[in-house]
């Protein structure tokens, strides 16, 4: 019999289970059960067979569990710096083989998870699996029920021992502390195991599942709590949650994000206990000392995502201009600040990867460039949520030409030049139709030409984003 709070708040010291079976099922097989922690005794008892668990970390209700088959039981050993522990595997019969082929891949995970956040939570007594009939899995304390041994199954289970079980969720209006830490974990898996490109394919299938609907929040409403779909929505709580932790990764830098990660998982106030979205923020804020308001504003408590229009030219040969527009799916979100990435190819091949800090429409960005530009691709490796996005050659300098005006023209005794604000201009040129100098000064609004013949003057600008010619017709 379990006494216990079924509630966010409050975690068991500890935990005995005693599981008290028949010894054989009907065909004669051994009975065997499983349960947190580690196996302490098993005593028969006539026909009967009493096996005892013992866990000693905290533990909220909804992650003890038993079960009790005709286990086949296999382990592997974490060598854990020295202090080895095992994972031990309870698998039925007729999967046994199956399971032993799929289930070895556990001790890299687990080494991995411990190299890039800190050791398992609950190394001093075990971590395990053991096979339901369920669909999917479940992140019990130190024993995950698995339907399969699928090595993404595998990932998210094991994550969810930092995330979930040591740490738990303060509230189900923060179930994606649990769930879209567990699934962005199981995407560092394949970064780390398979690589760039599988990650990006990765990225990509969770951004088109995000963006497939316009709207949706990552953090619930009192109302969304009593739903349990809606608690478990796999493209808002588990998808759009492990993409807002990359882009968080991608705007604060692996350093930071890593370093923020571990100080959370450490915290004192949140270690074996629970922890809100309101206070992972502060702890992130601090490990990068960037103010992330309007970042989870945006991602976590609003709704949609941008679709981004790119314009772009090339001025001169050291630079191209890039012009960031973006619309939003959905109007709680007034414009999304995010670093865009673009990948500027050249004509000969060339690459080279810019992430631009949008913050505002029609955005200017002057980057500079040591080939001619082809193409620009936009997040190349799918590190943004964003759909419906294009990117345009500007018609080379026309439009920027179209922004400076000459007036009177005709002109008579002189003419006035208007530029817009951001583009500087150094000098002022004025030939004749014979190509001959006639005229120059560094920048002034208005230029005296009433000296000069009748016919079409030309104005060439220096300007901060290149030369540009425009003519002028003197009566
Ligand atoms: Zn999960």
């Amino acid at each position: 019999m379990v006494l216990c709070k079924q509630d966010l708040n409050d975690k068991a010291d500890s935990l005995d289970v005693y599981i008290t079976t028949p010894r054989f099922n009907p065909s004669n097989e051994e009975y065997v059960a499983v349960s947190n922690g580690l196996e302490q005794s098993q005593v028969i008892n006539g026909i009967n067979k009493t096996t005892h668990f013992k866990h000693r970390y905290a533990i909220p209700a909804y992650l003890i569990a038993i079960a009790v088959t005709n286990y086949e039981v296999y382990s592997h050993t974490v060598d854990n710096s020295g202090n080895p522990f095992d994972i031990v595997n309870y698998v039925y019969p007729e999967n046994l083989s199956s399971a032993q082929a799929s289930t070895p891949i556990t001790v890299d995970i687990m080494n991995l998870y411990s190299n890039l956040f800190e050791e398992y939570p609950f190394a001093n007594e075990k971590y395990g699996h053991a096979q339901f009939g369920w669909g999917g899995g479940m992140e019990h304390t130190t024993v995950s029920f698995m339907g399969s041994f699928g090595r993404d199954l595998i990932a998210h289970e094991l994550a969810h021992q930092w995330f979930g079980d040591k740490i738990t969720c303060g509230s189900w209006k923060d179930i994606w502390l649990n769930e879209g830490f567990a699934t962005y974990l199981s995407g560092l898996t394949i970064e780390n195991l398979d690589g760039g490109t599988s990650f990006k394919s990765w990225k990509a299938q969770l951004i088109s599942s995000i963006t497939s609907i316009p709207n949706g929040t990552v953090y619930l409403t009192d109302t969304d709590t009593t739903n349990v779909n809606r608690i478990f929505s796999s493209r808002l709580t588990y998808n759009k949650g492990a993409m807002v932790l990359h882009m968080l990764r991608k705007k604060i830098g692996d350093n930071n994000f890593f370093q923020g990660i571990k100080n959370y998982l450490s915290n004192v106030n949140y270690a074996y206990s629970y922890a809100k979205t309101e206070d992972f923020i502060p702890i992130m804020e601090a490990a990068s000392g960037e103010n992330l308001t309007a970042f989870f504003n945006n991602w976590l408590y609003k709704e949609g995502y941008p679709s981004y229009t790119i314009e772009w030219n090339q001025p001169s040969v050291n630079q191209v201009h890039i012009q960031i527009s973006q619309t939003q799916s959905d109007p709680s979100v007034s414009y999304f600040e995010a670093p865009v990435p673009l990948r500027l190819i050249g004509a000969l091949g060339e690459t080279l990867d810019i992430t631009l800090n949008n913050t505002v429409n029609q955005e200017d960005f002057f980057n500079s460039v040591n080939f001619t530009v082809a193409s620009i691709q936009f997040d190349p490796e799918a590190d943004l949520i964003s759909k419906n996005n294009t990117v345009t050659l500007a018609n080379n300098k026309s439009e920027i030409e179209n922004n400076f005006l000459l007036y009177p023209n005709p002109a008579q005794d002189n003419f006035t030049i208007t530029k817009p604000d951001n583009i500087e201009v150094d000098q002022i040129k004025i030939f004749n139709i014979f190509g001959q100098l006639l005229y120059q000064t560094q920048w002034t609004q208005k230029i005296n030409v009433a000296s000069f013949s009748s016919g079409v003057l030309f104005v060439q600008l220096d300007t901060s984003q290149g030369v540009i010619n425009k003519s002028v017709l003197k009566n």
